[in-house]
């Protein structure tokens, strides 16, 4: 691998490595960087007006970005809620479903 660094290194580490989603430290070992496999979203889409700026930028895993995708949302506090929603609704469908008891 290259050492250049991330294309968004400043908001990786300004976020220090973690969702801001659901909280995941991406800095705590390599297993859990690997399948959190990080990504910088938009918190107010770019289809819905969101630019670039480091304060619409926020660090998020695979599945929390894959969860909220192009939900519309004003603020960070909006798009948290979609995701954790959604989150909890998976939960509950992996206890019922897929949970070995
Ligand atoms: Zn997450």
């Amino acid at each position: 691998m290259s050492k250049e660094k991330y294309p968004y290194q400043r908001i990786f580490e300004r976020d220090k490595f973690k969702c801001r989603y659901c909280g995941v430290n991406g800095s705590k070992d390599f297993s859990t960087w690997w399948y959190a496999n990080f990504s910088i979203d938009h918190i107010v889409p770019k289809k819905h007006g969101g630019d670039d700026r480091d304060e619409n930028l926020a660090l998020s895993c695979h599945t929390c970005n894959l969860y909220k995708g192009g939900s519309k949302c004003d603020s960070f506090e909006e798009a948290k809620e979609i995701v954790l929603k959604k989150r909890a609704e998976a939960e509950s469908w992996f206890n019922k479903h897929v949970k070995q008891s």
